[in-house]
């Protein structure tokens, strides 16, 4: 594992008298390896040695503790990512078909003027902007016909 990576899921832990263990170790090598945030039948397939019992509340814990991200979309199971703080500013392309969901970056030039729009609205109802997400919601390419 990247030895800043490590260190800085370490800290998190540590605030809140956890441990690294190999069980929520293995949760991060399964996040890192998946495409975009993963449902725990997901997170198991990718991490064989990952005991489904133990894995529901490791995942729990550690996102109390800020080291992964719980998302929800509409008529899907949760879904588990690595807290963005950890890796890279990304954005979220929904698949409405199988309900897939698989990270995507944009451009320097992209996310500047997405920040230039989204400050300019927003600075129209008297809002400061500190940061986005973006969901992208339609169909992938291996559910498109
Ligand atoms: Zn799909
Ligand atoms: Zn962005």
């Amino acid at each position: 594992m990247v030895a800043d990576l490590e260190r800085s899921i370490l800290q998190r832990l540590a605030a809140v008298d956890l441990r690294f263990t190999s069980g929520r170790r293995a949760i991060v090598d399964g996040l890192r390896e998946a495409e975009g945030p993963v449902t725990l039948p997901e997170l198991l397939d990718l991490v064989p040695r990952l005991a489904q019992s133990s894995a529901y509340r490791n995942l729990a814990l550690m996102e109390e503790a800020g080291v992964v991200r719980r998302l929800v979309y509409s008529n899907d199971h949760a879904r588990y990512e690595l807290a963005e703080s950890l890796t890279e500013h990304h954005h979220h392309l929904i698949c409405e078909s199988c309900g897939t969901v698989r990270d995507v970056q944009f451009d320097t030039k992209l996310e500047r003027a997405l920040d230039r729009t989204l400050e300019e609205v927003s600075a129209i109802e008297g809002f400061e902007v500190s940061r986005h997400a973006i969901d992208v919601f339609g169909i992938c390419s291996g559910c498109a016909p």
